[in-house]
Protein backbone atom coordinates (compact mmCIF):
# COMPACT_ATOMS: atom_id res chain seq x y z
CA UNK A 1 0.00 0.00 0.00
CA UNK A 2 2.74 2.29 1.09
CA UNK A 3 4.89 1.52 -1.93
CA UNK A 4 1.97 2.38 -4.04
CA UNK A 5 1.13 5.46 -2.71
CA UNK A 6 5.22 6.80 -2.39
CA UNK A 7 5.00 5.75 -5.98
CA UNK A 8 2.00 7.53 -6.93
CA UNK A 9 3.28 10.87 -5.55
CA UNK A 10 6.72 11.25 -6.71
CA UNK A 11 5.60 11.91 -10.34
CA UNK A 12 4.34 15.06 -8.34
CA UNK A 13 7.77 15.56 -6.89
CA UNK A 14 9.32 15.06 -10.08
CA UNK A 15 7.14 17.51 -11.53
CA UNK A 16 7.24 19.98 -8.59
CA UNK A 17 11.36 19.25 -8.34
CA UNK A 18 11.64 20.13 -11.73
CA UNK A 19 9.49 23.09 -12.09
CA UNK A 20 11.35 24.74 -8.96
CA UNK A 21 14.40 23.66 -10.71
CA UNK A 22 13.36 25.96 -13.81
CA UNK A 23 12.19 28.57 -12.28
CA UNK A 24 15.60 29.37 -10.27
CA UNK A 25 17.87 28.37 -13.29
CA UNK A 26 16.10 29.55 -16.39
CA UNK A 27 18.36 32.06 -16.97
CA UNK A 28 20.91 29.60 -18.00
CA UNK A 29 20.35 26.23 -19.98
CA UNK A 30 23.73 24.85 -19.34
CA UNK A 31 22.52 25.51 -15.32
CA UNK A 32 19.28 24.17 -16.16
CA UNK A 33 20.69 20.87 -17.52
CA UNK A 34 22.69 20.55 -14.35
CA UNK A 35 19.64 21.21 -12.36
CA UNK A 36 17.96 18.53 -14.02
CA UNK A 37 20.62 15.77 -13.84
CA UNK A 38 20.80 16.72 -9.84
CA UNK A 39 16.91 15.78 -9.46
CA UNK A 40 17.29 12.79 -11.62
CA UNK A 41 19.43 11.20 -9.01
CA UNK A 42 17.66 12.06 -6.26
CA UNK A 43 14.70 10.84 -7.72
CA UNK A 44 16.12 7.47 -8.20
CA UNK A 45 17.61 7.36 -5.25
CA UNK A 46 14.32 7.52 -3.96
CA UNK A 47 13.39 4.63 -6.13
CA UNK A 48 15.71 2.47 -5.45
CA UNK A 49 15.37 2.65 -1.49
CA UNK A 50 11.70 2.31 -2.28
CA UNK A 51 12.63 -0.68 -4.44
CA UNK A 52 14.75 -1.78 -1.04
CA UNK A 53 11.81 -1.64 1.24
CA UNK A 54 13.33 1.29 3.04
CA UNK A 55 10.58 3.78 2.57
CA UNK A 56 11.39 5.91 5.78
CA UNK A 57 14.78 6.81 3.67
CA UNK A 58 12.94 7.29 1.25
CA UNK A 59 10.97 9.57 2.40
CA UNK A 60 14.59 11.35 3.55
CA UNK A 61 15.28 12.08 0.05
CA UNK A 62 11.12 12.99 -1.02
CA UNK A 63 11.51 15.66 1.42
CA UNK A 64 14.81 17.19 0.65
CA UNK A 65 13.97 16.87 -3.04
CA UNK A 66 11.01 19.59 -2.43
CA UNK A 67 12.45 23.20 -1.08
CA UNK A 68 9.88 24.44 0.95
CA UNK A 69 8.39 27.62 -0.37
CA UNK A 70 5.38 29.64 -0.75
CA UNK A 71 5.04 26.89 -4.54
CA UNK A 72 5.99 23.82 -2.52
CA UNK A 73 4.31 24.39 0.65
CA UNK A 74 0.67 22.92 -0.34
CA UNK A 75 2.67 19.68 -2.02
CA UNK A 76 4.00 19.21 1.39
CA UNK A 77 0.56 19.52 3.36
CA UNK A 78 -0.98 17.30 0.64
CA UNK A 79 1.56 14.44 1.54
CA UNK A 80 1.45 14.76 5.23
CA UNK A 81 -2.61 14.71 4.69
CA UNK A 82 -2.06 11.56 2.80
CA UNK A 83 0.07 9.24 5.10
CA UNK A 84 -1.87 10.70 7.76
CA UNK A 85 -5.20 9.05 6.25
CA UNK A 86 -3.36 5.91 4.89
CA UNK A 87 -2.45 5.59 8.91
CA UNK A 88 1.07 6.27 8.40
CA UNK A 89 1.19 9.02 11.37
CA UNK A 90 4.80 8.91 11.69
CA UNK A 91 5.83 9.93 8.31
CA UNK A 92 3.09 12.23 8.43
CA UNK A 93 4.26 14.00 11.76
CA UNK A 94 7.50 14.24 9.92
CA UNK A 95 6.61 15.57 7.07
CA UNK A 96 4.28 18.46 9.01
CA UNK A 97 7.05 19.10 11.54
CA UNK A 98 9.52 19.77 8.65
CA UNK A 99 7.41 22.55 7.46
CA UNK A 100 6.64 24.19 10.80
CA UNK A 101 10.10 24.18 11.52
CA UNK A 102 10.79 26.38 8.21
CA UNK A 103 11.09 30.38 9.08
CA UNK A 104 9.73 31.28 5.77
CA UNK A 105 6.01 30.16 6.41
CA UNK A 106 3.76 32.45 6.68
CA UNK A 107 1.25 33.29 9.59
CA UNK A 108 -1.59 31.68 7.77
CA UNK A 109 0.50 28.86 6.12
CA UNK A 110 2.34 28.19 9.87
CA UNK A 111 -1.64 27.92 11.32
CA UNK A 112 -2.44 25.41 8.66
CA UNK A 113 0.91 23.15 9.03
CA UNK A 114 -0.02 23.59 12.83
CA UNK A 115 -3.52 22.58 12.47
CA UNK A 116 -2.29 19.06 10.25
CA UNK A 117 0.32 18.23 12.83
CA UNK A 118 -2.39 19.07 15.72
CA UNK A 119 -4.41 16.15 13.47
CA UNK A 120 -1.58 13.99 12.81
CA UNK A 121 -1.18 13.80 16.86
CA UNK A 122 -4.61 13.40 17.80
CA UNK A 123 -5.07 10.47 15.65
CA UNK A 124 -1.77 9.05 16.82
CA UNK A 125 -3.59 9.34 20.34
CA UNK A 126 -1.02 12.06 21.64
CA UNK A 127 -3.72 13.85 23.30
CA UNK A 128 -1.56 16.47 25.19
CA UNK A 129 0.79 17.69 22.10
CA UNK A 130 -2.35 17.31 20.12
CA UNK A 131 -4.47 19.81 23.13
CA UNK A 132 -1.15 22.16 23.35
CA UNK A 133 -1.24 22.94 19.51
CA UNK A 134 -4.90 23.03 19.06
CA UNK A 135 -4.81 25.56 22.32
CA UNK A 136 -2.03 27.87 20.45
CA UNK A 137 -4.54 28.06 17.36
CA UNK A 138 -7.18 29.00 19.59
CA UNK A 139 -5.24 32.04 21.20
CA UNK A 140 -3.83 33.32 17.64
CA UNK A 141 -7.55 33.30 16.48
CA UNK A 142 -6.57 30.77 13.83
CA UNK A 143 -9.19 27.77 12.65
CA UNK A 144 -11.05 28.50 15.64
CA UNK A 145 -14.22 26.27 15.34
CA UNK A 146 -11.72 23.92 13.84
CA UNK A 147 -9.06 23.88 17.11
CA UNK A 148 -12.32 23.83 19.32
CA UNK A 149 -14.10 20.87 17.50
CA UNK A 150 -10.44 18.54 17.81
CA UNK A 151 -10.33 20.33 21.32
CA UNK A 152 -13.77 18.64 22.00
CA UNK A 153 -12.69 15.53 20.60
CA UNK A 154 -9.41 15.11 23.00
CA UNK A 155 -11.64 16.41 26.34
CA UNK A 156 -14.09 13.42 25.20
CA UNK A 157 -11.59 10.76 24.77
CA UNK A 158 -9.75 12.24 28.42
CA UNK A 159 -13.60 11.83 30.14
CA UNK A 160 -13.14 15.66 30.96
CA UNK A 161 -16.85 16.63 30.80
CA UNK A 162 -15.90 20.25 32.07
CA UNK A 163 -13.46 21.09 29.79
CA UNK A 164 -15.64 19.40 27.00
CA UNK A 165 -18.73 21.47 28.16
CA UNK A 166 -16.47 24.94 27.85
CA UNK A 167 -15.45 24.22 24.17
CA UNK A 168 -18.37 23.08 23.21
CA UNK A 169 -20.11 26.21 24.26
CA UNK A 170 -17.14 28.39 22.44
CA UNK A 171 -17.71 26.16 19.67
CA UNK A 172 -21.41 27.12 19.48
CA UNK A 173 -20.60 30.93 19.58
CA UNK A 174 -17.80 30.70 16.84
CA UNK A 175 -20.16 28.51 14.70
CA UNK A 176 -23.39 29.10 15.12
CA UNK A 177 -23.94 25.45 15.47
CA UNK A 178 -25.73 23.60 18.09
CA UNK A 179 -24.08 21.35 20.41
CA UNK A 180 -26.86 20.90 23.08
CA UNK A 181 -27.58 17.65 22.89
CA UNK A 182 -23.71 16.62 23.32
CA UNK A 183 -23.42 19.21 26.43
CA UNK A 184 -26.70 17.34 28.00
CA UNK A 185 -24.54 14.30 27.88
CA UNK A 186 -21.74 15.63 29.03
CA UNK A 187 -23.86 17.14 32.51
CA UNK A 188 -25.35 13.35 32.74
CA UNK A 189 -21.88 12.17 32.66
CA UNK A 190 -20.64 14.92 35.72
CA UNK A 191 -23.91 13.55 37.08
CA UNK A 192 -23.33 9.97 36.95
CA UNK A 193 -19.70 10.45 38.27
CA UNK A 194 -21.87 12.03 41.32
CA UNK A 195 -23.79 9.20 41.62
CA UNK A 196 -21.09 6.60 41.68
CA UNK A 197 -20.03 8.60 44.90
CA UNK A 198 -23.50 8.90 46.73
CA UNK A 199 -23.23 12.85 46.57
CA UNK A 200 -27.35 13.31 45.65
CA UNK A 201 -27.04 16.70 45.54
CA UNK A 202 -24.57 18.01 43.03
CA UNK A 203 -25.78 14.53 41.13
CA UNK A 204 -29.25 16.35 40.80
CA UNK A 205 -27.52 19.75 39.64
CA UNK A 206 -26.13 18.13 37.08
CA UNK A 207 -29.21 16.48 36.11
CA UNK A 208 -31.15 19.89 35.89
CA UNK A 209 -28.60 21.67 34.12
CA UNK A 210 -28.23 19.06 31.67
CA UNK A 211 -32.41 19.17 30.85
CA UNK A 212 -31.56 23.05 30.98
CA UNK A 213 -29.30 21.95 27.70
CA UNK A 214 -32.08 19.25 26.19
CA UNK A 215 -35.33 19.35 27.49
CA UNK A 216 -35.76 15.87 25.68
CA UNK A 217 -32.74 14.11 27.75
CA UNK A 218 -34.03 10.74 28.58
CA UNK A 219 -31.13 10.17 30.76
CA UNK A 220 -30.94 12.46 32.86
CA UNK A 221 -34.84 12.21 33.46
CA UNK A 222 -33.84 8.42 34.10
CA UNK A 223 -30.83 9.70 36.47
CA UNK A 224 -32.92 12.18 37.91
CA UNK A 225 -35.38 9.27 39.27
CA UNK A 226 -32.78 7.34 40.02
CA UNK A 227 -31.26 10.03 42.67
CA UNK A 228 -34.85 10.29 43.86
CA UNK A 229 -35.52 7.10 44.59
CA UNK A 230 -32.25 6.71 46.27
CA UNK A 231 -33.51 9.69 48.35
CA UNK A 232 -36.54 7.49 49.14
CA UNK A 233 -38.67 9.63 47.11
CA UNK A 234 -40.63 7.10 45.27
CA UNK A 235 -43.48 8.75 44.46
CA UNK A 236 -41.77 12.14 42.72
CA UNK A 237 -39.45 9.45 41.11
CA UNK A 238 -42.42 7.87 40.01
CA UNK A 239 -43.35 11.16 38.34
CA UNK A 240 -40.24 11.59 36.80
CA UNK A 241 -39.95 8.26 35.00
CA UNK A 242 -43.78 8.99 33.05
CA UNK A 243 -42.03 11.85 31.88
CA UNK A 244 -40.18 9.63 29.47
CA UNK A 245 -43.39 9.42 27.15
CA UNK A 246 -43.50 12.78 26.57
CA UNK A 247 -39.40 12.52 25.70
CA UNK A 248 -38.82 9.96 23.66
CA UNK A 249 -41.02 6.42 23.55
CA UNK A 250 -38.72 4.79 21.85
CA UNK A 251 -36.48 4.69 25.65
CA UNK A 252 -40.12 3.53 27.36
CA UNK A 253 -38.58 -0.20 28.12
CA UNK A 254 -36.48 1.65 29.96
CA UNK A 255 -38.64 2.88 32.51
CA UNK A 256 -40.58 -0.59 33.51
CA UNK A 257 -38.09 -1.66 35.70
CA UNK A 258 -37.33 1.47 38.21
CA UNK A 259 -41.24 1.99 37.71
CA UNK A 260 -42.11 -1.52 39.10
CA UNK A 261 -39.40 -1.20 41.92
CA UNK A 262 -40.74 2.29 42.97
CA UNK A 263 -44.57 0.43 43.22
CA UNK A 264 -43.85 -2.32 44.97
CA UNK A 265 -42.23 -0.26 47.57
CA UNK A 266 -45.42 1.86 47.57
CA UNK A 267 -47.39 -0.72 47.69
CA UNK A 268 -49.60 0.93 44.48
CA UNK A 269 -50.15 -2.17 42.74
CA UNK A 270 -53.51 -1.10 41.37
CA UNK A 271 -51.84 2.07 40.06
CA UNK A 272 -49.06 -0.02 38.64
CA UNK A 273 -51.60 -2.29 36.51
CA UNK A 274 -53.37 0.36 35.13
CA UNK A 275 -50.29 2.38 33.85
CA UNK A 276 -48.46 -0.45 32.54
CA UNK A 277 -51.63 -1.69 31.15
CA UNK A 278 -51.79 1.75 29.24
CA UNK A 279 -48.00 2.01 28.00
CA UNK A 280 -48.85 -1.58 26.96
CA UNK A 281 -51.89 -0.63 24.72
CA UNK A 282 -50.54 2.90 23.45
CA UNK A 283 -47.33 1.26 22.51
CA UNK A 284 -46.97 -2.21 22.41
CA UNK A 285 -43.79 -3.59 22.84
CA UNK A 286 -43.04 -6.66 25.38
CA UNK A 287 -41.25 -5.14 28.32
CA UNK A 288 -44.09 -2.48 29.78
CA UNK A 289 -46.98 -6.17 28.99
CA UNK A 290 -44.29 -8.08 31.00
CA UNK A 291 -44.14 -5.81 33.67
CA UNK A 292 -47.80 -6.05 34.11
CA UNK A 293 -47.69 -9.63 34.28
CA UNK A 294 -45.54 -9.11 37.05
CA UNK A 295 -47.93 -7.24 39.13
CA UNK A 296 -50.81 -9.47 38.26
CA UNK A 297 -48.77 -12.59 39.61
CA UNK A 298 -47.36 -10.59 42.16
CA UNK A 299 -51.61 -10.15 42.88
CA UNK A 300 -52.19 -13.71 42.58
CA UNK A 301 -53.86 -12.89 39.25
CA UNK A 302 -51.83 -15.76 36.97
CA UNK A 303 -54.58 -16.51 34.81
CA UNK A 304 -54.77 -13.32 33.73
CA UNK A 305 -51.30 -12.87 33.36
CA UNK A 306 -51.05 -15.80 30.87
CA UNK A 307 -54.27 -14.40 28.73
CA UNK A 308 -52.63 -11.14 28.37
CA UNK A 309 -49.66 -12.49 27.47
CA UNK A 310 -50.88 -15.20 24.83
CA UNK A 311 -53.25 -12.16 23.52
CA UNK A 312 -49.87 -10.04 23.08
CA UNK A 313 -48.54 -13.06 21.24
CA UNK A 314 -50.82 -14.04 18.76
CA UNK A 315 -50.63 -9.85 17.72
CA UNK A 316 -46.88 -9.57 17.92
CA UNK A 317 -45.03 -12.58 18.23
CA UNK A 318 -41.52 -11.88 20.89
CA UNK A 319 -39.15 -14.49 22.44
CA UNK A 320 -39.00 -12.69 25.59
CA UNK A 321 -43.40 -13.02 25.78
CA UNK A 322 -42.62 -16.09 24.88
CA UNK A 323 -40.26 -17.00 27.67
CA UNK A 324 -42.57 -15.37 30.00
CA UNK A 325 -45.68 -17.35 28.80
CA UNK A 326 -43.41 -20.97 29.34
CA UNK A 327 -42.80 -19.87 32.62
CA UNK A 328 -46.12 -19.36 33.60
CA UNK A 329 -47.50 -22.40 32.36
CA UNK A 330 -44.60 -24.42 33.87
CA UNK A 331 -46.15 -23.66 37.96
CA UNK A 332 -49.40 -25.47 36.73
CA UNK A 333 -47.79 -28.20 34.54
CA UNK A 334 -46.60 -31.77 35.20
CA UNK A 335 -45.54 -34.71 33.74
CA UNK A 336 -44.38 -34.93 29.92
CA UNK A 337 -45.75 -31.45 29.48
CA UNK A 338 -43.75 -30.13 31.96
CA UNK A 339 -40.88 -31.76 30.45
CA UNK A 340 -41.64 -30.50 27.12
CA UNK A 341 -42.01 -26.96 28.57
CA UNK A 342 -38.35 -27.68 30.16
CA UNK A 343 -36.69 -28.14 26.55
CA UNK A 344 -38.88 -24.86 25.04
CA UNK A 345 -37.97 -22.69 28.23
CA UNK A 346 -33.92 -23.89 27.55
CA UNK A 347 -34.60 -22.77 24.20
CA UNK A 348 -36.09 -19.49 24.64
CA UNK A 349 -33.25 -19.09 27.93
CA UNK A 350 -30.40 -19.51 24.87
CA UNK A 351 -32.13 -17.23 22.34
CA UNK A 352 -32.28 -14.29 24.88
CA UNK A 353 -28.98 -14.85 26.43
CA UNK A 354 -27.37 -14.95 23.07
CA UNK A 355 -29.21 -11.71 21.75
CA UNK A 356 -28.18 -8.45 22.09
CA UNK A 357 -30.69 -6.05 22.67
CA UNK A 358 -29.66 -2.33 21.93
CA UNK A 359 -28.31 -1.26 18.71
CA UNK A 360 -26.77 2.18 17.60
CA UNK A 361 -29.35 4.19 15.06
CA UNK A 362 -25.98 5.65 13.19
CA UNK A 363 -23.40 2.94 12.89
CA UNK A 364 -25.60 -0.17 13.29
CA UNK A 365 -23.49 -1.47 16.63
CA UNK A 366 -25.04 -3.71 19.02
CA UNK A 367 -24.70 -3.75 22.60
CA UNK A 368 -26.03 -6.20 25.22
CA UNK A 369 -26.70 -2.97 27.84
CA UNK A 370 -27.66 0.34 26.96
CA UNK A 371 -24.83 2.73 26.57
CA UNK A 372 -25.20 6.61 26.08
CA UNK A 373 -22.02 7.12 23.50
CA UNK A 374 -21.57 4.70 20.53
CA UNK A 375 -18.19 2.85 20.94
CA UNK A 376 -18.12 2.47 17.71
CA UNK A 377 -19.21 5.87 16.01
CA UNK A 378 -19.02 8.03 18.83
CA UNK A 379 -22.46 9.46 18.68
CA UNK A 380 -24.02 10.56 21.36
CA UNK A 381 -27.89 8.66 22.60
CA UNK A 382 -27.84 6.68 19.31
CA UNK A 383 -27.99 3.27 20.84
CA UNK A 384 -31.90 2.12 21.86
CA UNK A 385 -33.62 -0.91 22.25
CA UNK A 386 -34.01 -2.83 19.44
CA UNK A 387 -37.69 -3.36 17.85
CA UNK A 388 -38.75 -6.97 16.39
CA UNK A 389 -38.73 -10.62 17.82
CA UNK A 390 -35.62 -10.66 19.71
CA UNK A 391 -36.50 -7.13 20.81
CA UNK A 392 -39.50 -5.19 21.76
ZN1 LIG B 1 -22.75 4.04 16.50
Amino acid sequence: MELALLFALLPVAAFSGWWVARRQFASSDARENCANSEFSSDYFKGLNLLLNEQPDKAIDVFVNMLQVDNDTVETHLALGNLFRRQGEGERAIRIHQNLIARPTLSKKQRALALFELGQDYLRAGLLGRSESLFTELLEQGEYRAEALEKLLAIYTQERDWEKAIDVARRFEQVSGRHLNLSIAQFYCELADGFLAKAEYRPALKMCKRALAADKQCVRATLLKSKIERHGGDCKQAIKTLKHVEKQEVQYLPEIVEPLLECYHSLGKFEEAEQYLGYLSSEYGGITPLLGLAEILRHQGNEKEATDRIAASLRERPSVRGLDQLIELHLVNSQGVARDNLLILKELTRRLLEEKLPYRCGSCGFKAKTLRWHCPSCKEWASIRPIQGVIGE
